[in-house]
C-alpha cells in the first residue's frame, strides 16, 4: 500500500485528502488510525536519542510537542488548509495564544476586528496588555479603516470571517494585501467556515486558527485547536511555543478531530442548506427585526459568496424584538434545540450572546461589536429543518 505522504498531496481533491493524509500504518497492518497514548518514547540507543534531541534526527521524543496521532490530524489539516506545517493545541484559545507568543514582542500591535469572539477580546485587552502588546479594534469589512489604522508597531492584523455571532465578512484577498503591503502577518480564525467552505491561506493570509472544538470534531465532545501556516511562522515560531510551553493536544482528542475531518465536507454542506433554509422562513417572521446570514440575498458581504466562501455556513443570529426578556422567552420555550454556547455540533444549539458568550465585556465594548439584547444566535445542526423550524415558537 502506498501512503497518501509519499504522493503528491495536490493530485487529490478535498474529500480524499480528509480521508487518507497522515496515516502511516504501523507494523500491526491496522485500517483506522491507531491512538497513541504514550508520553514519551524509548531510543534504541544514547546517540539515536542524543540525535533526536538535537533535531539531527527526525522522530517521536515526548508526547508534549511528538506524537504520531496529533501529527496525522496535524497533517490531514494542513493538507485541507492548504498549509506547509499545522500545530496543534490544547484548545481554541491555545492556538490564538500561541501565535500571539509566537510572533509578538512586547511594544507590538495587533489590529483586529471589533466582532470578535468574546474569549479572544479579552485575551487580548486583559492579558496581552500586561505584557505590552496592544490591540486596536477596526469594524470588520472596512478596509480603509484597517489600513488606517496600520502603524510601524503593527505587526498583526487579526480577524475572524465570518464573524461570530454576526456573520460579517471581510474580503481576505484585499486584507491581504494590506497586510502584506506593511509587512504584517495575517491571521484569520476559520472557526466558522472551516476548509470545507474557505481556504484563508489561498487568499492570501499567512496564518489560520482553528477552534477544533467546532466544527472539526463536529458532534461537540473535545475541546482542542490548531495553527495552520508555512514552515517559518507556524513550523518554527509558533511550534517553538508548543514546544516549550505546552498547551498540547491530547492524541484522543487528536484522533476524535481526524475522524470529523472524514465527514466534514458532507457536514458543512449539510450545516449550510439547513442554515441557508433556517434563515429564509426566519426572515418572514414579524417578531424578527433582523437576520445576519451570509447566504441571504440582503447581507452586506453577500457577493463574498461563491467567491471566497462556498456557501453561506451554519451560523444564524438574529436581533426579536423586545429585548432581552423577547429573547429568552424564545429560548426558554424551545423543547428540542440545545441551550448551549457550543457551536459546530449535528445538534442545533442557541445562545443568548449578550449574557453568555459576551457576558464579560463591558456595555460599551458589547454595543461596539453590535451585539444587542435581542441577539440570538443559532448554530444549525443536523436534524430535520422542519423540526427546528417547529422549536422556535414566536408569541
Ligand atoms: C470557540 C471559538 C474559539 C475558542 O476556541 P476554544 O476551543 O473554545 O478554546 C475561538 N474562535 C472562535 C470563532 C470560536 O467560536
Amino acid at each position: 500500500m502506498v501512503s497518501l505522504e509519499s504522493l503528491n498531496r495536490e493530485d487529490f481533491s478535498f474529500a480524499t485528502r480528509a480521508i487518507r493524509t497522515g496515516h502511516l500504518r504501523t507494523a500491526e497492518g491496522e485500517h483506522s488510525e491507531p491512538i497513541f497514548n504514550t508520553s514519551s518514547y524509548v531510543f534504541a540507543s544514547a546517540a539515536e536519542a542524543a540525535a533526536r534531541f538535537s533535531g539531527e534526527q527526525i522522530g517521536n521524543i515526548y508526547s508534549r510537542f511528538t506524537n504520531p496521532t496529533v501529527r496525522v490530524f496535524e497533517e490531514r489539516l494542513a493538507a485541507l488548509e492548504s498549509g506547509e506545517r499545522c500545530v496543534a493545541t490544547a484548545s481554541g484559545m491555545a492556538a490564538i495564544l500561541a501565535v500571539c507568543m509566537g510572533l509578538l514582542k512586547s511594544g507590538d500591535r495587533i489590529i483586529a476586528s471589533r466582532s470578535l469572539f468574546g474569549s479572544t477580546t479579552l485575551l487580548f485587552n486583559k492579558y496581552l496588555t500586561r505584557f505590552g502588546i496592544e490591540t486596536i479594534y477596526v469594524p470588520l469589512s472596512d478596509l480603509t479603516a484597517w489600513e488606517a489604522a496600520i502603524d510601524s508597531h503593527t505587526k498583526l492584523l487579526f480577524c475572524e470571517t465570518p464573524s461570530n455571532p454576526l456573520t460579517e465578512m471581510v474580503d481576505l484577498r484585499q486584507l491581504a494585501e494590506i497586510a502584506h503591503r506593511h509587512d504584517c502577518v495575517l491571521v484569520v480564525d476559520n472557526c466558522f467556515c472551516t476548509p470545507a467552505l474557505q481556504r484563508p491561506l489561498e487568499l492570501g493570509a499567512d496564518i489560520v486558527i482553528h477552534s477544533a472544538t467546532k466544527y472539526l470534531d463536529g458532534q461537540g465532545r473535545c475541546v482542542g485547536g490548531a495553527v495552520v501556516g508555512n514552515h517559518k511562522l507556524v513550523g518554527e515560531e509558533v511550534y517553538g511555543v508548543l514546544r516549550t510551553a505546552g498547551p498540547t493536544l491530547s492524541p484522543f482528542n487528536a484522533w476524535v478531530f481526524l475522524k470529523g475531518l472524514e465527514t466534514l465536507e458532507l457536514r458543512m454542506l449539510a450545516h449550510s442548506q439547513n442554515a441557508a433554509q433556517l434563515a429564509a422562513w426566519l426572515n418572514e417572521q414579524p417578531a424578527i427585526e433582523r437576520v445576519y446570514y451570509p447566504g441571504l440575498a440582503t447581507h452586506p458581504q453577500h457577493s463574498l459568496i461563491g467567491n471566497q466562501q462556498r456557501t453561506g455556513g451554519g451560523i444564524v443570529a438574529f436581533d426579536v424584538r423586545g429585548g432581552q426578556a423577547a429573547a429568552w422567552k424564545l429560548i426558554d420555550a424551545t423543547r428540542m434545540l440545545s441551550i448551549t454556547a457550543n457551536l459546530g455540533d449535528t445538534k442545533t444549539t442557541i445562545t443568548h450572546p449578550a449574557t453568555t458568550t459576551h457576558g464579560r465585556l463591558t456595555p460599551a465594548e458589547r454595543a461596539a461589536a453590535g451585539i444587542g439584547d435581542g441577539l440570538i444566535r443559532i448554530a444549525v445542526g443536523l436534524e430535520a429543518i422542519a423540526d427546528i423550524q417547529a422549536d422556535l415558537v414566536f408569541s
